[in-house]
């Protein structure tokens, strides 16, 4: 597994519970505001040995919850199956973030229980997701992994990274058209896109939204999300 770095303990990313994050080198889309360019860029990675991953968990058994894994993508990788089951097999509690593009994966590590958190990420409604990921999208794929964790995985959020002009109020209005379509979602997260190192370094003047357009978000999935937060 190409493991691109490590967080040793985090309140922050598994929700209410103490994780490690291990993050996965490589990612399929090439976001511009994207805060981990050593983990998504081949050209500034800097691998991080397996070995020492496993060997520091073996020393966090009844010490941590769960693990994250994170990335880049991590369903790029052909051995995650495999990770993810030694890890589980530690008996730490697993968190995926992904980005929806393999079902596939996603369905068998759900079906095997494997997972028990899922974060999904939501880039822009499907007409737009190429301009945001700047990757040619099949948004069958992101449709399919939205409903399956949406249909049968009790323990998920959905979150999109909020960058203004790259989305508009109206691309959310499609987004939550979507939503309609869907069993009432269980959390949806709206980031706020923060200042920091980005994939494309020119997105270091952009912002976010106002506070008053973020309520008129909130007003906006009132009827569609059981749980909805910026942050
Ligand atoms: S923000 Fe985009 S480019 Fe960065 S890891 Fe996530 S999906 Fe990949």
């Amino acid at each position: 597994m190409l493991v691109g770095g490590l967080v040793k303990s985090s309140l922050i990313d598994y929700p209410k519970k103490i994780a490690a994050v291990v993050f996965l080198q490589g990612c399929n889309f090439s976001c511009p505001y994207c805060h981990n360019p050593e983990i998504v860029n081949p050209v500034v990675f800097k691998p991080f040995s397996e070995e020492e991953f496993f060997s520091f968990l073996k020393n966090r058994i009844n010490k941590l919850d769960g693990v994250v894994i994170s990335g880049g993508e991590p369903t790029i990788h052909k051995d995650l199956y495999e990770f993810i089951k030694k890890i589980k097999d530690m008996g730490f509690l697993i968190k995926l973030d992904t980005n929806g593009t393999n079902p596939e994966i996603l369905k068998k590590l759900i079906k095997d229980k494997m997972l028990d958190y899922i974060a999904m990420d939501i880039k822009a409604p499907f007409d737009e997701y190429e301009t945001v990921t700047r990757r040619k999208v099949n948004t069958d794929n992101i449709k399919e992994s939205l409903n399956i964790i949406n249909r049968g995985f009790a323990d998920y959020e959905f979150r999109t990274t909020v960058v203004k002009g790259l989305l508009t109020f109206d691309s959310f209005v499609k987004i939550n058209d979507s939503f309609k379509e869907m069993k009432k979602i269980k959390r949806y997260y709206l980031q706020k896109f923060q200042k920091s190192k980005h994939l494309d370094e020119s997105y270091e003047n952009r912002t976010t939204f106002e506070d008053e357009e973020f309520l008129k978000l909130e007003k906006l999935f009132s009827d569609t999300v059981e749980f909805f937060m910026v942050r």
